[in-house]
């Protein structure tokens, strides 16, 4: 079989060319980076648990008509998606103050926010993904005003989603980013819900005790990574009950062995 060719390789996944015109297959890699990559790692496990919690929720948010890449899993690392042209604009939504809004604005983290804030960054590394607003989009015609509608009411959409969602299952979402992509019918560009949404890309944290369940135990060394994404995986019902329980949540051993 001759091998596939290689479209792009991020920091997470990589994308190959997929079977069909029109498709692609993104592979999750364990790869763990933060701070724009300069800090590097790797959390042994986590490309397949992402895998199969952001199909999870790909899947039940097309199920509640939010349009995406999905199409479906091929195997632990593998799923295929629809290609798409990748708006430039990361887009986070946030329910509760954390991470750089906490930092930017001097508010403490765990403050819940009074209504949810959608903020836009350019996506480019070499300058560390700036934050910008609709006139800079609009400007630099990063995306049309019909297509930022579209966004920004996917991103409530999905938000109002996960947040019950996480609930559900004692988690707080605290904030996310998505990313988004077109897809074009002839003339017509559509905006659809693209990348992956997993605790590589998510705050979570658990509704009782705030424990930190996503890559904030990677970027703040809180250790104890996998456990907090399997967590995650275990709660949505997505690993086995009763597999490697031992091995599902242990944070407080975490903690006690790097004397916290
Ligand atoms: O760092 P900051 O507080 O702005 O991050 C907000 C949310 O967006 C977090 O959940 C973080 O995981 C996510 N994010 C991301 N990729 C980035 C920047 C932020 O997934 N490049």
């Amino acid at each position: 079989m001759a091998r596939r060719r290689q479209i792009y390789e991020g920091k997470a996944k990589i994308l190959y060319e997929g079977p069909e015109p029109g498709t692609l297959i993104q592979y999750f890699k364990d790869d763990a980076t933060a701070f724009n990559a300069q800090k590097k790692g790797t959390i042994s496990g986590k490309g397949v648990l992402n895998n199969r919690i952001s199909e999870h929720i790909f899947t039940l948010l097309g199920h509640i008509g939010v349009p995406t890449h999905f199409i479906r899993r091929l195997n632990m690392r593998e799923q295929l998606i629809r290609q798409v042209e990748i708006v430039p604009i990361e887009v986070v939504v946030r329910n509760v103050v954390a991470g750089s809004l906490s930092k930017r604005l001097g508010i403490e983290e765990g403050t819940q926010l009074p209504r949810t804030i959608i903020e836009y960054y350019y996506k480019d590394d070499a300058l560390g993904d700036p934050m910008i607003t609709d006139e800079h989009i609009a400007c630099f015609g990063w995306a049309s005003q019909e297509e930022m509608h579209d966004i920004a009411d996917l991103a409530i959409r999905t938000n109002d989603f996960l947040c019950g969602l996480f609930a559900g299952v004692g988690i707080r979402l605290v904030d996310f980013k998505l990313e988004f992509g077109r897809i074009w019918d002839n003339d017509y560009g559509r905006i659809i819900l693209a990348d992956e949404i997993s605790p590589d890309g998510c705050r979570l944290w658990d509704i009782e005790s705030n424990e930190k369940l996503d890559k904030d135990r990677f970027r703040r060394d809180l250790g104890g990574e996998v456990e907090a994404y399997q967590e995650v995986a275990r709660r949505l019902g997505l690993l086995p009950e009763g597999a490697d329980a031992g091995a599902v949540l242990d944070l407080e051993k975490h903690r006690k062995r790097r004397g916290k």
